[in-house]
């Protein structure tokens, strides 16, 4: 198995939030983690990419032990992409400085070349010199999308993908973003508290907290 999680635990403070928490994901897949507002999806995201330490339990991913009783690699060195709920891009950057940002050491032409394709695959070609400011919700989402992506993470984690857009958009944003995750052979975790979404989205749907 590509990611693996074996009896993650955690908690803040005295409360126990992550009780032994088990999945495991296939290369290239989509997995949908559902669970309800406090159930501690977020902080499972955090975990996942290295910005929390378990209590107890182990990770590998693509063979490399990210934590487990002896170890715990940092979360700039786990090559883990996380898209957070509120997109959270530099409001300084342009939509294509933004996107650059996630790019890793490359030549300036190849660099280009990376943030093209990926301006053009969500969208955004005519759009490239705008400010997040100049962006509505949608577009920002795909901003944060292809930042995340141009840094070809071995695992890319999505927090809520779909709560801050309309209905329309979410469906639309739902079909595009399975296209372009299987495109990209990426290797995706989405959590979320709406059924539909893992529905839509997911390969395999684990619910937290079962
Ligand atoms: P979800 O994303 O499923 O809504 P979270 O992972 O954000 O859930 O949070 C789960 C619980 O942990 C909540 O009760 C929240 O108040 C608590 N929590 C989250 N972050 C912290 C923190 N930094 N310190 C203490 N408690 C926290
Ligand atoms: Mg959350």
């Amino acid at each position: 198995m590509y990611l693996k999680l074996n009896d993650l635990s955690f908690q803040y403070d005295d409360q126990q939030l992550i009780h032994s928490f088990s999945c495991a994901i296939e290369k290239g897949s989509i997995t949908a983690v559902l669970g309800s507002s406090g159930s501690g999806k977020s902080t499972l995201l955090r975990l996942i990419c290295g910005l929390e330490k378990p209590i107890e339990g182990s990770m590998t991913l693509d063979q490399k032990v990210m934590f487990d009783n002896a170890h715990f690699t940092e979360a700039h060195c786990r090559q883990i992409g996380l898209v957070f709920q509120d997109y959270a891009l530099f409001p300084h950057l342009t939509v294509r400085k933004n996107i650059e940002y996630g790019v890793r050491k490359s030549s300036v032409l190849r660099k280009k070349e990376i943030v093209d394709r990926l301006l053009k695959m969500v969208e955004l070609t005519q759009d490239a010199d705008k400010y997040p400011s100049q962006c509505s919700g949608g577009m920002q989402q795909r901003v944060a999308i292809a930042r995340a992506l141009a840094n070809e993470p071995k695992l890319l984690l999505l927090d809520e993908p779909f709560s801050n857009l309309d209905q329309q958009l979410k469906d639309r944003m739902r079909i595009l973003m399975k296209q372009w995750f299987k495109e990209q052979g990426v290797t995706v975790i989405i959590v979320t508290h709406d059924q539909q979404d893992a529905a839509m989205l997911a390969d395999q749907i684990i619910v937290l907290g079962a």
